[in-house]
């Protein structure tokens, strides 16, 4: 062995024992490392390639010294695109499979040429020992595919180093450590291979093997002191970053560590500039509501709706405060969760609205008016007190149909509504019965004083003709029936049958009018 390249080699050989020193720990403990089959992969290509360029250095001819550069180049070839794959991985970026073998195609060519380049000359045109060293050492001509491979090569590690710089803008502090161990894994070798490129480099020597010593001894200092799990922090936070739930995390005396982008969405005055202050000192400003709102319970899971505007519009959401432990299962702090149910709330209030209330005058339904008024009649049972019912119906009401068109019946029944409501008062029980039916309840209220009622609103009907764009002026008109429940404990059913049968009478004696149930019979 030559003895001025020594030093050199045993610093190279030193640079190969810590490379395949990474990649035996990696490879050992590949299940704390989710990704660990690139960087075993990655650290075993350096290495195959430090050890051949220690074996190179140490030859003797030239013969020995190509054939050691063929060994190389399976290292130098390949390892860029495995590092630049590693690189997607950490930061989250998936790339289709065979996206990820056709960045293979170059290398493969380049190992192929490599080791067949005495019969083309395509990758070096001459390869020669320099008469101007003490020791054989070679030099080369380059041929056009070393160009290719040199130009693919630089891409790959440029294109880490620009990803790992974009993702360092946007990470948090506690992965920057990680990110610069990575940083350096890239850039350091391309600034080497530059180097070497442009022929600065001591005695024309390759650097790169020198540098991989320091960037797997970063590497191997950054997993061994920081716990470096190479790929989970910067995917757990890209999952934390990407989930659509809003999530504010808080310590143990209720200070803002830490949020993500959907919690900046839902409360946009979130800022940098909060964390560490004491989410109680800050949750009015933030969303308007009183901090006592959001119930600081331990041990458990607390979940409550809350409303605030964002954006200028009102957005319901239900959080979830839960407390979160740590490894000895010591509570350490609080997750707030926060899920937007504005529009589930909407769609609720909706089906609500569809089950209880009529879809076109907006009055209540006949299911809500049986479930209400069975309550009211129960209660003035209890209490010994009357409870009346008014039942109406419009008069030819099929002719309005008929005549003008169903759209303009719609009309009518929501004219109809209308009037009504402007004579009853808002705590009586109003709805709509059935087609054109209309019914209210009547708590304490004696059989004269719903009849006077009735009188009202058929007078009001009979007085306010609906005014049809189309048609013109239309009298409506309605009969109506009355009954009473004179604290006998009558059931709402045949409270219904009595009403009704009072309208039968009304219809019957010429529409337009009132009749009372009693047995006195039909009264105007
Ligand atoms: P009467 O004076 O005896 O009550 O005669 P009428 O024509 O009002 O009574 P009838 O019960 O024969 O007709 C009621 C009509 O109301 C029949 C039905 O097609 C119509 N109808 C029921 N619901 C609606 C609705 O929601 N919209 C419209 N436009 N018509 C309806
Ligand atoms: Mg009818
Ligand atoms: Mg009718």
């Amino acid at each position: 062995m030559q003895s001025e390249l020594t030093p050199y080699i045993t610093l190279v050989t030193t640079s190969g024992v810590l490379n395949t020193f990474l990649c035996l720990y990696v490879f050992f403990k590949r299940r704390e490392f989710p990704e660990a089959r690139l960087l075993v992969w990655w650290t075993a290509l350096q290495s195959v390639y430090i050890f051949a360029f220690a074996f190179e250095l140490a030859s003797e001819t030239l013969a020995e010294i190509k054939r050691w550069g063929v060994v190389e180049y399976v290292g130098i070839a390949f390892a860029p695109v495995v590092g630049l794959l590693l690189v997607l991985r950490y930061i989250d970026r998936r790339i289709p499979p065979a996206l990820a073998y056709a960045m293979f195609a170059i290398p493969a060519v380049t190992m192929l040429l490599v080791a067949t380049n005495d019969s083309h000359h395509l990758f070096y045109k001459d390869v020669y020992l320099r008469p101007d060293t003490p020791t054989p050492m070679a030099d080369i001509i380059v041929g056009q595919w070393y160009i290719v491979h040199g130009a693919y090569t630089f891409g790959c590690l440029l294109a880490g180093v620009v990803l790992l710089l974009r993702q360092w803008l946007s990470t948090k502090n506690s992965f920057r450590v990680q990110l610069f161990t990575l940083i350096c894994g890239q850039c350091l070798p391309m600034i080497g291979s530059f180097l070497y490129l442009i022929g600065v480099t001591p005695h024309g020597m390759d650097p790169v093997p020198f540098i991989l010593s320091v960037t797997s001894a970063l590497y191997i200092w950054a997993i061994l002191s920081t716990r470096l799990l190479m790929i989970v922090p910067i995917a757990k936070e890209n999952i934390f970053e990407s989930m659509k739930e809003g999530v504010i995390v808080l310590d143990r005396a209720g200070r803002l560590i830490d949020y993500n982008r959907s919690a900046t969405g839902m409360i946009p005055s979130l800022r940098r500039n909060l964390l560490g202050k004491k989410l109680g000192d800050i949750w009015e400003n933030l969303t308007g509501l009183p901090f006592q709102g959001l119930r600081m319970k331990r041990e458990e899971e607390t979940i409550m709706e809350l409303a605030w505007e964002t954006g200028g519009k009102l957005s319901v959401y239900q959080a979830r405060l839960s407390t979160v432990r740590g490894r000895g299962g010591d509570p350490i702090g609080d997750l707030l969760m926060l899920i937007d149910v504005t529009e589930q709330k909407r769609l609720e209030e909706q089906l609500t609205r569809m089950a209880y209330y009529d879809g076109l005058t907006g009055l209540c339904n006949r299911t809500q008016f049986m479930i209400r008024s069975k309550e009211q009649l129960d209660l003035a049972a209890l209490r010994e007190r009357p409870t009346s019912i008014v039942l109406f119906d419009i008069d030819h009401f099929k002719g309005f149909n008929d005549v003008y068109g169903h759209e303009t019946g719609d009309k009518v029944l929501i004219h109809t509504a209308n009037v009504c409501l402007g004579v009853l008062a808002t705590d009586m029980l109003f709805a709509r019965y059935g087609g054109e039916e209309f019914v209210v309840a009547l708590r304490d209220v004696t059989i004269e004083q719903a009849g006077e009622l009735a009188e009202q609103l058929r007078s009001a009907l009979a007085a306010t003709p609906f005014s049809s764009p189309a048609h013109g002026m239309l009298a409506v008109t309605a009969s109506f029936g009355v009954a009473t429940s004179e604290a006998s404990g009558d059931s709402l059913e045949t409270l219904l049958r009595l009403a009704d049968a009072a309208l039968y009478n009304a219809k019957r004696s010429g529409r337009n009018r009132v009749c009372l149930h009693e047995a006195a019979g039909a009264v105007r």
